[in-house]
C-alpha cells in the first residue's frame, strides 16, 4: 500500500473580492482559505481516500488550525505539522487583475513554515511513505530544500518514487539556491508535471515534443504537462494521451494544478492505464476552478466520477 508524502508551505490565502493591481488601496477581502500548493495537493490526495501525510509547519494561531483541521477532516496524516507556539502562519492576500493575471502578496518566508526543518519524529514519518511530491514552491527557504532533499534521498533509497510539479512563481524563483534545487529534484524524479510553458525551463530543446524526449532520455519515467482550460497531456517512451478540459465555468484557478497533480499521482500509483489516470487528474482540475478559494475545489473520487460520466471522454 503506497503512502504520499509532500513538505512544505501551510499558509491562508486572503483574497480581494474586486479586481485590480495589488494591494497599494484598501480593498474588500474574503478568507482566510486554507492554502499553500503542497497543502492542497495533500489534501485533494486524502480526499480520494489515498494514505499521505505532510511534514510543515504552522504558529499556534487560527491560521494554523483552520489548515489542520482542514487537512484532517479530509483524511491527512498531520502528526508531521509542527506547532510553534511562538510561531505565526504563513499567508497570501491576492488579488486578481482585470487581464485574469494575479498580484500575490506573501509572508511565508518569515512565518513557521519558512523554518520546516526535520526531526527524529518526521524523518520517522518519512519513512513510513512510498512516494515523495516535490512541488517548486516549496523551494523557498534553504532548511525547507534541506528536507525536501533528505526525504526524496531517503524514499529513494527505500525503493519508492518521486513526482515533481514545479510550480513556479515568479515572486520567489530567485530565492537562495532555488535554480539549484529544481535541477536537483529533477534529477531523481520518475514523474514530472510542469504547466506549459515551464517545460522549456527544464530542457534546452526549442519544441514541446523534443524537450519531452530530452527529459525522457535523462531518466525521467512520464511526463505530463498541463494546460489549464486547454486540458493536458501524458507521455512516456511508449504512450502519448492528449485531452481537452472538461467545460465548466472558471470561478477561480488557484489550486487546479494542485488537485490535478493530486489525482495524477493518486491513480497513476495505483497502476490503472495512463489515459485513465490523466482523465482523473483532467476532471479533478475542472472541478478545482468551479470553487472560490485554493483548497475548496479539491473532490472526492465520486464527484469526479459524476463529471467523467456527465461529460464523457473530454
Ligand atoms: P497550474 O495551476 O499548475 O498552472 P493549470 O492551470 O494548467 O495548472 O491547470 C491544471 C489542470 O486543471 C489543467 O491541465 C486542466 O486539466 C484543468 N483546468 C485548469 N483550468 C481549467 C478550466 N478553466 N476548465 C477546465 N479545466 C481546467
Amino acid at each position: 500500500m503506497s503512502k504520499i508524502l509532500t513538505i512544505g508551505e501551510i499558509l491562508v490565502e486572503i483574497v480581494a473580492t474586486n479586481r485590480g493591481n495589488g494591494f497599494r488601496e484598501a480593498v474588500p477581502l474574503i478568507g482566510p482559505f486554507p492554502s499553500g500548493a503542497p497543502a492542497i495537493f495533500i489534501d485533494q490526495v486524502g480526499k480520494l481516500g489515498q494514505e499521505c501525510a505532510i511534514i510543515s509547519r504552522v504558529g499556534d494561531d487560527d491560521f494554523g488550525w483552520v489548515n489542520i483541521n482542514r487537512l484532517t477532516e479530509d483524511g491527512v496524516d498531520v502528526s508531521g505539522i509542527e506547532v510553534l507556539p511562538m510561531g505565526t502562519t504563513g499567508s497570501a492576500f491576492v488579488r486578481y487583475r482585470e487581464d485574469g493575471g494575479r498580484n500575490f502578496v506573501f509572508n511565508i518566508r518569515n512565518s513557521a513554515c519558512g523554518e520546516i526543518a526535520l526531526s527524529d519524529k518526521t524523518l520517522a514519518l518519512i519513512d513510513t511513505c512510498t512516494h515523495m511530491h516535490v512541488m517548486g514552491t516549496a523551494l523557498y527557504a534553504p532548511s525547507v530544500v534541506t528536507s525536501i532533499l533528505t526525504a526524496v534521498e531517503r524514499i529513494k533509497a527505500a525503493g519508492g518514487t518521486v513526482s515533481f510539479d514545479p510550480n513556479l512563481r515568479p515572486e520567489i524563483l530567485d530565492s537562495p539556491g532555488m535554480r539549484e534545487a529544481l535541477q536537483t529534484v529533477l534529477s531523481k524524479t520518475d514523474l514530472f508535471m510542469p504547466s506549459g510553458e515551464e517545460l522549456f525551463l527544464f530542457a534546452e530543446a526549442k519544441t514541446e515534443k523534443e524537450a519531452v524526449a530530452e527529459l525522457l532520455a535523462k531518466g525521467i519515467k512520464a511526463i505530463v504537462v498541463k494546460r489549464g482550460d486547454k486540458g493536458a497531456s501524458y507521455f512516456d517512451r511508449d504512450t502519448q494521451v492528449d485531452l481537452d478540459s472538461y467545460k465548466v465555468e472558471e470561478i477561480d484557478p488557484t489550486g487546479a494544478g494542485d488537485c490535478f497533480g493530486a489525482t495524477f499521482v493518486t491513480f497513476w500509483l495505483k497502476g490503472m492505464h495512463p489515459a485513465e489516470v490523466l482523465r482523473y487528474a483532467n476532471a479533478s482540475g475542472a472541478r478545482a476552478v468551479t470553487k472560490a478559494g485554493p483548497m475548496e475545489g479539491a473532490s472526492t473520487r465520486a464527484e469526479l466520477d459524476a463529471l467523467i460520466q456527465a461529460q464523457g471522454n473530454a
